[in-house]
């Protein structure tokens, strides 16, 4: 374990600071100066404290510390992976589905993934924030568009903004009649739990529309006691809390690993919502697993955890066209409703043991 980071050290974002704080070898330092050359980095003391620096495939580091295999790019892997763009009638505002948008008001983070699928959107050199013009022009949006019932502030990180900022922001929000929902997508309270300050926690909570946060975390080591500690004061406040995580080659994509961080959610009063194939973000074929991986490790968490533990498997299709759930089914037809015979249409359905069984039984 990596002893060397104090948590009141600055965000480490350049290469030489991950060398002399040992949480990579100097031999790595060249390849990982031109990964920065091009991506952002930035590991918070938070991160930098739970990564084995003697551990060359360590969780952890897997995430955020750079990799030469990012520079590789493969056929089918595109820029805007989702098809934010396809959907974005205005800046900011991504309305892909009828009931929802999503809000991007920051392009910054506390930390950045090295599987980011915003990867090319996020960090520093790219617009850090809306401008005044084209927040008001979002709002504008979500407010003659009836139909919007829940609005997601993603990014970036929005709870990268000032506690004050949040609250004019959900104000602003929950002053939209048919606006009920606000979704806040964030990595923060597991990459830099101390910024969940009482402030910020009041910031969230807005008479007019009920918060929801989405907690970004994808090995159990992330939730730390601190990033516990974070999660229980939002809790504590009443939000409700959901999880993402990203299944990741080396990270997340063993029985184990998987059953002990969804665990950890639970524990943490965080619903496991959505786990996602990784997206085809440019240079993170590395960290991808096959869809056949991800459909046998859900398979196997449905037979050893209890139903409160298990997220939907979701693939995001590439060009904008929505997430679809990609798990493994457990029903097949035996036969259809036959009917001269008037025979009932019969299913086989598989257990948690993986024994198969008639629906209707056989008597
Ligand atoms: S926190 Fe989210 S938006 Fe930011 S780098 Fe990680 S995956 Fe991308």
């Amino acid at each position: 374990m990596n002893r060397i980071v104090p948590k009141l050290a600055p965000t480490l974002r350049q290469p030489a600071e991950l060398v002399e704080r040992c949480l990579v070898p100097a031999s790595r330092l060249a390849d990982l100066e031109r990964v920065a050359a091009r991506y952002a980095i930035a590991v918070t003391p938070d991160i930098a404290a739970l990564i084995d620096g003697d551990d060359p495939d360590d969780p952890i580091a897997l995430q955020f510390i750079p990799s030469a295999d990012e520079l590789v790019e493969k056929p089918g892997e595109n820029p805007d992976p989702i098809g934010d763009d396809a959907h974005s009638p205005v800046p900011g505002i991504v309305h892909r589905y009828p009931d929802r948008v999503l809000f991007k008001l920051v392009h910054v983070c506390a930390v950045y993934c090295r599987f980011c699928f915003r990867r090319e959107m996020v960090g520093p050199g790219k617009a850090t924030a809306l401008s005044d013009a084209a927040y008001r022009a979002a709002l504008d949006y979500i407010r003659s568009h009836r139909q919007i019932w829940e609005v997601i502030l993603t990014g970036g990180d929005p709870l990268m903004l000032s506690p004050r900022r949040l609250a004019e922001i959900m104000g602003d929000l929950a002053a939209i009649e048919h606006v009920k929902i606000v979704r806040l997508h964030t990595r923060v309270p597991v990459a830099d739990p101390a910024r969940i300050t009482p402030e910020m926690v009041t910031a969230l909570r807005v008479d007019g529309a009920t918060t929801w946060i989405a907690i970004h975390a994808n090995h159990p080591r992330e939730l730390s006691s601190e990033a516990r500690a974070a999660c229980a004061r939002l809790a504590d406040a009443g939000i409700p809390l959901v999880s993402q995580s990203v299944l990741l080659r080396g990270v997340n994509d063993d029985a184990a690993a998987l059953e002990a961080l969804m665990r950890a959610f639970v524990e943490c009063r965080i619903k496991p919502y959505y786990l996602h194939h990784g997206d085809l973000a440019p240079g993170t074929a590395h960290l991808r697993t096959t869809i056949e991986q991800g459909q046998e490790l859900i398979r196997g968490l449905r037979g050893r955890v209890s139903g409160l533990c298990q997220p939907e498997y979701v693939l995001d299709i590439p060009g904008g066209h929505g997430k679809a759930p990609v798990g493994p089914s457990y029903l097949s037809h035996v036969n259809s409703r036959d009917r001269e015979t008037d025979a009932e249409t019969r299913y086989r359905i598989v257990d948690y043991c993986g024994d198969v069984h008639l629906y209707p039984p056989e008597f």
